[in-house]
């Protein structure tokens, strides 16, 4: 049997430039070092890094399964050599996500996100990275739901034989920290029942019977882990596509809807989900609009094969750009529409998430104040 393959992809916000905004250069330069000398160790065949917003994230190839504790290490210590840059540059939110001292074995529950998926690669292994920025892990529920039981979204469902049978949802319970595998279509409706609460369900994994896991998402509530407001959880994806999973087009159509997601500004706010270029994700308009960015490869005999970029020397390649294009403009333009609409609100929901979602509140401070003023009706 050929050897498995594990992709993880492992992200987090470790301090950016005026703002939540983007990583320093020197941050990404570090962190680069590091993951080159986890090459040259062996401890992962490939890696590229990329970024949505304030975010980093490292995508990595290598046969150490799911929770790898090398791997994990090698993330964590790369995260912490960027912290240390952006903290000798007095940068904004240096080590923001990093809530912990010591790496004790894996990144979950020490701020870091971890998308991690292993599989026998398949004659092409195509595979696409979600990163979003200001918003939850919830966030992915929608587009999920449409590109795995909606036959209106994916014709794949209907007309190839392998996807027909409908595919398993792991859902988790953010708050209770509880999970349930469910099938779709037989269990669609029991499903959605969850799913559309998108304060505490989220989607974590999506299988496919036979062909394993095609989708798995980083579903780490920074909030909650740390006990206090401390970042936003900024989810990754990992989707893999073709060949009995859903076609790449089938992916990236629901994020032609410009969704409502939460998180944005002060994790507090909704606000229409904005696909773009990975270079082009600086949050410039009220600290956002929340962003998705999809980069896409093939991973072969566990490397990583992207595209040339454009002006580049000849050998180089990269991840191509999903959101890149001007079709995408189109929504990109909606999303901002949508947005200032719901700027209009300010303050008041829905602009802002309900009371026991804000990430800080001053309401007991002045409903205290207020208590010796307070008359029956
Ligand atoms: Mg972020």
């Amino acid at each position: 049997m050929a050897e498995k393959v594990t992709l993880s992809v492992i992200k987090a916000d470790v301090g950016s430039v005026a703002g939540h905004s983007c990583p320093h250069p020197s941050m990404i330069a570090k962190a680069k070092e590091l993951l080159d000398g986890g090459v040259k160790s062996k401890i992962i065949n490939d890696f590229q890094i990329s970024r949505s917003g304030d975010d980093m994230e490292f995508i990595m190839t290598h046969n150490s399964g799911e929770n790898a504790k090398e791997v994990h290490e090698l993330a964590w210590n790369a995260f912490i050599a960027a912290a240390d840059e952006a903290k000798r540059l007095k940068l904004y939110a240096a080590g923001q996500d990093l809530l912990t001292d010591a790496f004790s074995g894996n990144v979950r529950g020490q701020g870091p996100g971890a998308a991690e998926v292993e599989f026998e690669e398949r004659k092409a292994e195509s595979v696409v990275v979600f990163m979003a920025d200001k918003c939850g892990p919830s966030a992915y529920s929608l587009p999920i739901c449409r590109t795995f039981m909606d036959p209106f979204t994916t014709t794949g469902l209907v007309i190839d034989p392998r996807a027909h049978q409908g595919y398993d949802f792991e859902v988790v319970d953010v708050i209770d920290h509880k999970r349930v595998v469910m099938s779709a279509p037989a269990e669609m409706y029991d499903l959605l029942t969850l799913l559309g609460d998108t304060t505490r369900y989220a989607v974590k994994r999506v299988i496919h019977k036979e062909l394993g896991i095609a989708a798995v998402i980083s579903t780490e509530k920074l909030n909650i882990t740390a006990g206090k407001y401390v970042g936003k959880d900024d989810p990754v994806m990992v989707v893999r596509c073709q060949s009995g999973f859903p076609a790449l087009g089938e992916v990236l159509q629901p994020f032609a809807f410009p969704a409502l997601v939460a998180g944005w500004m002060r994790g507090s706010h909704y606000g229409a989900w904005f696909p773009c270029a990975s270079e082009e994700s600086t949050p410039t308009f009220y600290d956002g609009p929340p962003r998705v960015v999809c980069i896409g490869f093939q991973v072969s005999n566990g490397k990583i094969q992207g595209i040339e970029p454009p002006n580049s020397a000849p050998g180089k390649h990269v991840p191509v750009d999903m959101f890149s294009g001007k079709e995408w403009d189109y929504v990109r333009n909606k999303a901002m529409e949508i947005c200032l609409y719901i700027r209009g609100h300010g303050p008041f929901m829905p602009a802002i998430v309900s009371p026991d979602e804000l990430e800080y509140t001053t309401r007991p401070s002045v409903l205290k104040k207020l208590e010796p003023r307070m008359e029956p009706l």
